[in-house]
């Protein structure tokens, strides 16, 4: 595969695997987040590996700096041919204790992000007549739970957001699906568990393992799980599929 990549999101831990992904079969991938130093990091190390990579500062709740990115990728490497919306925050808290700017951000982020995206990156799949948009949901995307009701609310908008595009751009050679992790074993989970433990008074492992049993195969999936569907859905193989959620979560959410 060759074709253009654009992952937002591109420094944590699922972007990435995302990245190092699609780099590893001949891509060239571009990683966009709001914290360049990070970014230039993992762009040095996937260099390092052999991978043609470009890492861009972009806030995508930002549309001004969303146009700029599309700007600088068309004239450094060519329109996008598969995005990734994989920018996302989330962090648990009472829905009485949520401050409105709470619910703001992560909806700004996670829903309207991805929509600034396709509205950016869109135009130059329908021209090509061949695209690719693969959205990172989260169970949450289909169930609810408690104390992330902002989280909650936004991935569950990810999925209207998939299945309208799907339709619209059923006819012109472009996808739009979603993919929906369990708890992925990297950096935010640990980062969480860490916070879960402080509160609580129990151990990390403790929480770790809690995180683990609530997935009927009793684990946490790997970034690089999630990596190789979005690896399926962006070739030819799966071309037929578009307008769905998948979930990867050891069997936790099956709707
Ligand atoms: P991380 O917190 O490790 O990474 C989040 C990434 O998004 C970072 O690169 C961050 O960089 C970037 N980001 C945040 N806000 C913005 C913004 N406004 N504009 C551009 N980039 C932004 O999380 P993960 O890698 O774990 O999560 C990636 C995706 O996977 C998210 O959508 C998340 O909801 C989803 N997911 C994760 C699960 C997990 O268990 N980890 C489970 C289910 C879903 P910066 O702060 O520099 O902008």
């Amino acid at each position: 595969m060759n074709k253009i990549v654009l992952v937002t999101g591109g420094s944590g831990g699922l972007g990435g695997a995302l990245a190092r992904g699609f780099a590893g079969q001949g891509s060239p991938v571009v990683i966009a987040a709001r914290r360049l130093e990070k970014l230039q990091e993992l762009a040095d190390a996937m260099a390092h590996e052999g991978a043609q990579v470009l890492a861009i500062s972009c806030d995508v709740t930002d549309r001004e700096q969303v146009r700029s990115l599309g700007a600088e990728i068309a004239k450094r490497l060519g329109a996008v041919q598969i995005l990734i919306n994989n920018a996302g925050i989330a962090r648990a808290v009472s829905f009485s204790d949520m401050a409105d700017q709470q619910w703001d951000d992560t909806l700004e982020t996670n829903l309207t992000g991805a929509y600034n995206c396709c509205k950016v990156f869109l135009p130059g799949m329908l021209q090509a007549k061949w695209g690719r948009i693969i959205n990172i949901g989260s169970t949450t995307a289909k169930v609810g739970y408690s104390h992330v009701t902002a989280y909650t609310a936004s991935k569950h908008g990810l999925i209207g957001l998939t299945r309208s595009l799907a339709l619209e751009t059923a006819r012109q050679g472009i996808t739009v699906n979603t993919i929906c992790p369990g708890y992925v074993d990297d950096e935010r989970t640990h980062k969480n568990a860490r916070a879960m433990a402080e509160k609580t008074g129990k151990g990390v492992e403790e929480i770790l393992k809690m995180f683990a049993a609530s997935a009927p195969q009793n684990r946490l999936i790997e970034p690089q799980e999630i990596a190789s569907l979005a690896l399926l859905i962006a070739s030819e193989k799966l071309s037929g599929m578009t307008g769905q959620a998948i979930n990867v979560d050891g069997g936790a959410v099956m709707v």
